[in-house]
């Protein structure tokens, strides 16, 4: 009997935690809208990943607000500093730059598109319409990124080899090469593009082969400068700086 009633009571008590334990859940939901129910609904979903929304007005807040061209001079800076010191203690001192986001900057499309990036469409330079990528590529008229064109000046002044390794294709060479010019990049050794319809899973893939073909070619790699980790990885550079870029990612 005795026994019987602790079970009871116990029961009877288990039966009251799980009341308060569901009022408190109903409660919870219950509330108005606030930080406190926000707070709650998001951690049934703790798997999700960041708000594209979000992360775009934060990348245009980024762009806008300075702090990009701030961390832009601060890596170009440091490539500097180190190609300054480095470079005359090497025989065959060479520079590799990706263009992309690197040399030239795509920042008008990249609005244009709402930070979507649609390879084929047209692309009307005289509107604010959305452009597919290969159209706006052809028309040959980014800007440069400053920071890079110092880097790039800075090498030419010491003397090093510059090349350029890109994920563009062979068939936007002469809007490349225009484009280029246009920016104030003259000089260079060489402009490395994708075969035409040869496709690699990472941009490492086809652009740390090249780096070794350098090597083996006799150029000592100082600096390879590029916006995303994988035109840094694969190695084949004494050191990589890598540029901000939240606005896209290039496997
Ligand atoms: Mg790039």
């Amino acid at each position: 009997m005795l026994q019987h009633s602790k079970s009871l009571s116990f029961w009877k008590n288990g039966l009251l935690l799980s009341g308060v334990a569901v009022l408190a859940l109903f409660g919870r939901r219950a509330m108005p809208s606030g930080a406190q129910s926000a707070q709650a609904d998001s951690a049934v979903f703790s798997s999700q990943p960041a708000n594209v929304g979000d992360a775009k007005i934060a990348a245009l807040a980024y762009h806008d607000s300075g702090a990009y061209d701030h961390d832009l001079n601060e890596v170009a800076e440091k490539a500097i500093g180190w190609i300054k010191s480095r470079s005359r203690q090497v025989a065959r001192p060479a520079l590799v730059l990706d263009i992309d986001e690197t040399a030239l900057s795509n920042w008008e499309i990249l609005q244009r598109d709402d930070f979507g990036r649609p390879i084929p469409g047209p692309c009307e330079p005289a509107s604010e319409a959305p452009c597919g990528w290969a159209a706006w590529d052809q028309l040959g008229i980014d800007p440069a990124i400053q920071p890079t064109l110092r880097v790039f000046q800075q090498a030419r002044a010491l003397g090093m080899a510059v090349f350029l390794l890109t994920g563009r294709p062979e068939s936007q060479r002469s809007a490349t090469e225009r484009n280029l010019a246009a920016a104030g990049y003259a000089g260079y050794a060489k402009l490395y593009m994708v075969p035409d319809g040869a496709h690699f899973a990472s941009a490492a893939d086809f652009k740390a082969p090249i780096r070794a073909e350098l090597e083996k070619m006799g150029y000592q790699i100082v600096a390879n400068v590029g916006d995303q980790p994988s035109d840094l990885q694969g190695g084949h550079a004494e050191r990589s700086f890598l540029l901000p870029d939240p606005f896209y990612r290039v496997p």
